[in-house]
């Protein structure tokens, strides 16, 4: 959670962590359930021999013996769950939690060494600092430097952040001036994010100018295999062909780019500078609206090749191939776009940014955690067909058929769990003079506004289960002061209420509505959006979607999954009608409580043998199913699954 407080080229500012938390409904929900299941399940795994990331901090400090174990970015995944373990904190305030982060950050202090390097893989074994990109050493330093400043914010402690910049001096002594033989070395690129955040914690504007040396790097030397890039692929899939403040396309690592983009995002917040956030614009709307799924999924492959035809994993492919069955979309690669987004919306202070980062929550980020919040998913593919392919050769099963309770690239739990800790953060934004309501849902805010008065206020809704918010002032100044609800692309014929009579502010969807008033305690404003069911159809030029459909309402995308089909129908038998009336159903013993929507299918059966086969004349029936959110697929047995399905036209 970035602090853009102070930041001279914002538009929407950020709340501080804790001013806002979810009082009831589905963040709520999840909320509780990350503060009592999947913060303290995945702290078991890590700091057991499972995860092993809190043993490897110990084996580097000389308190135990032993190999280190996890993949080299280990170290960055375990202070993914340290901040999200801050979040439970800030809400809940159980010093608990803070006496146990005391203890570990004890540990890792001992780990680090006298210079201030920390990495406990390299350490462990023995490796030359900075000699190897793949070790992955700026993306645990930006991870280190991000939770360190959290836990600063919130517990106003200095152990952790003491370490942080002992860690970014020694960086800024490698990395300034540029030595050349280092000049390609700072990718996977969340220390940009970490530098700034750094900087804005301490002020010391050394870590910003750092932040710029590793945007500024890329694409200036010649793309060659060397010794630092020995053992990962070059080139596109590192975003080291063209310095960003050229590029056009998004190519490479979904992960790398969209940290690299986010992270440049915080550097324009600071420095304004145009080049910078012009690139940036360009490169959004290249991932926005020609590489984005229906869900905020991005990366849409484990292996391919850029536009410029270098090699490329886990990441971006051509505009507009979208394969569903094959889809990766890691789940930091979707996070990863939120966190972009959230970026631009305090920069543009354009809705349509939170409206991707809410689609991403409730869909492509959500997926990677089941109902019992201890089983994840790495990729999130838009279907699953039985037989269609094979996992087991999976080595760290980043491609699976089910949930797994843990998966060796540990990046994603940690990095999901965070984010569902910290969801309140995003849910508000402070505006030069007023606030934004990003983001609906049970909840209770208390902050500053930016001229320092306190304003209280509360939200009531079962959003997105229902469309109707209605948000109550508790306390404020008495002058006037603005209040921007969002109104999300998909919602039409919205209606704006101030205290029970018709707003005049315009509700056109993908704007705030803007209201400016003096308020008082008890003034209330309700906001009704329509949930229809809409059937969703791709740009054209997206071959995997042509006459298919996908099911929305509000924010969620629906799926088809095989527990809701006849025994003896599969995912791949259904048609849609395009006049098909589906009937929500709000179930609280469904998958921990949701709202499905049943209706009238109609089924074929196809043969599964030859690859081409005369159409025929088919036989068709008509079948009642259950659609569920798609973020809730994967949680009743090894089940086919569809986002897409055909149409058929009446
Ligand atoms: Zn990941």
């Amino acid at each position: 959670m970035i602090d853009t407080s102070n930041s001279p080229h914002v538009k929407l500012r950020s709340i501080g962590i804790g001013d806002c938390q979810w009082t009831e409904g589905f963040w709520a929900d999840k909320f509780r359930q990350c503060e009592e299941v999947m913060v303290p399940h995945m702290g078991t795994l890590l700091k057991g021999d499972i995860g092993h990331g809190y043993n490897n901090f110990k084996i580097a400090a000389g308190l135990k013996e032993g190999k280190h174990q996890g993949f080299a970015w280990h170290d960055g995944d375990f202070f993914k769950w340290m901040e999200a373990a801050v979040y439970i904190y800030a809400s809940n305030q159980d010093s608990k939690i803070v006496d146990e982060l005391d203890e570990i950050i004890e540990v890792i202090g001992k780990a680090q060494e006298d210079d201030g390097y920390l990495h406990t893989n390299i350490q462990i074994d023995g490796i030359a600092h900075f000699s190897n990109r793949k070790y992955h050493e700026m993306y645990n330093c930006g991870h280190l430097y991000t939770s360190a400043c959290v836990h600063h914010r919130v517990t106003g402690e200095t152990n952790f952040l003491d370490i942080a910049i002992k860690n970014a001096d020694l960086l800024y002594k490698r990395f300034h001036p540029q030595p050349k033989e280092l000049s390609r070395f700072g990718f996977n690129q969340s220390q940009i994010m970490g530098l700034t955040e750094l900087y804005r914690t301490t002020k010391d504007k050394r870590y910003l100018e750092l932040a710029e040396i590793f945007i500024n790097n890329r694409g200036k030397s010649e793309v060659v295999e060397d010794a630092s890039t020995e053992g990962y692929p070059i080139g596109d899939m590192v975003q080291e062909r063209v310095p960003l403040r050229q590029e056009t396309e998004a190519v490479g690592h979904a992960v790398l780019a969209l940290y690299y983009y986010a992270g440049a995002a915080d550097v324009y917040a600071e420095t304004g500078e145009q080049a910078l956030i012009d690139a940036l614009d360009r490169l959004w709307n290249n991932v926005a609206n020609q590489k984005m799924y229906v869900t905020g999924a991005v990366g849409q492959a484990h292996f391919g090749a850029s536009t410029r035809r270098d090699k490329i994993e886990e990441g971006f492919l051509d505009a507009y191939l979208m394969p569903n069955a094959t889809a990766y979309n890691e789940t930091c690669a979707n996070i990863a776009n939120a966190m972009f987004n959230y970026r631009l919306l305090g920069i543009k202070g354009d809705s349509r940014h939170a409206d991707i980062m809410e689609l991403v929550a409730y869909n492509s980020a959500l997926v990677g955690i089941s109902a019992d919040g201890k089983h994840y998913f790495y990729a999130n593919p838009l279907r699953y067909n039985h037989g269609q392919r094979e996992y087991q050769d999976n080595r760290d099963c980043t491609e699976s058929a089910n949930r797994e309770p843990y998966i060796e690239c540990f990046c994603c739990p940690p990095n999901l769990v965070r984010t569902i800790a910290k969801m309140s953060c995003w849910a508000y934004s402070l505006t030069p003079n007023g606030v934004a309501a990003n983001l609906y849902g049970g909840n209770r805010l208390a902050t500053k506004l930016s001229d320092d008065s306190e304003i209280k206020l509360h939200q009531d809704s079962r959003y997105p289960w229902d469309g109707d918010v209605k948000i109550t002032i508790d306390a404020c100044k008495p002058e006037p002061f603005e209040f921007l609800i969002r109104i999300p692309e998909w919602a039409e014929h919205g209606t704006l209420l101030v205290n029970g009579e018709d707003s005049t502010a315009e509700t056109k969807p993908g704007t705030f509505a803007k209201i400016h008033r003096a308020w008082s305690a008890g003034d209330t404003i309700e906001l009704k959006l329509p949930m229809d069911v809409k059937l969703m159809k791709g740009h054209p030029f997206i071959e995997e979607t042509r006459n298919q459909t996908a099911i929305k309402v509000g924010p969620l995308v629906y799926c088809l999954e095989s527990p809701d089909l006849p025994e003896d129908v599969r995912t791949l038998d259904v048609y849609v009608p395009s006049d098909i009336q589906l009937e929500k159903q709000n179930d609280p013993d469904v998958l921990n409580g949701i709202t499905t929507l049943t209706g009238n299918v109609q089924v074929k059966s196809d043969e599964r043998t030859s690859m081409y086969k005369p159409i025929g004349d088919p036989e068709w029936k008509s079948t009642s199913v259950r659609f569920v959110p798609y973020y809730a697929w994967s949680n009743r047995g090894n089940a086919e699954m569809t986002v897409w399905l055909p149409v058929v036209w009446k």
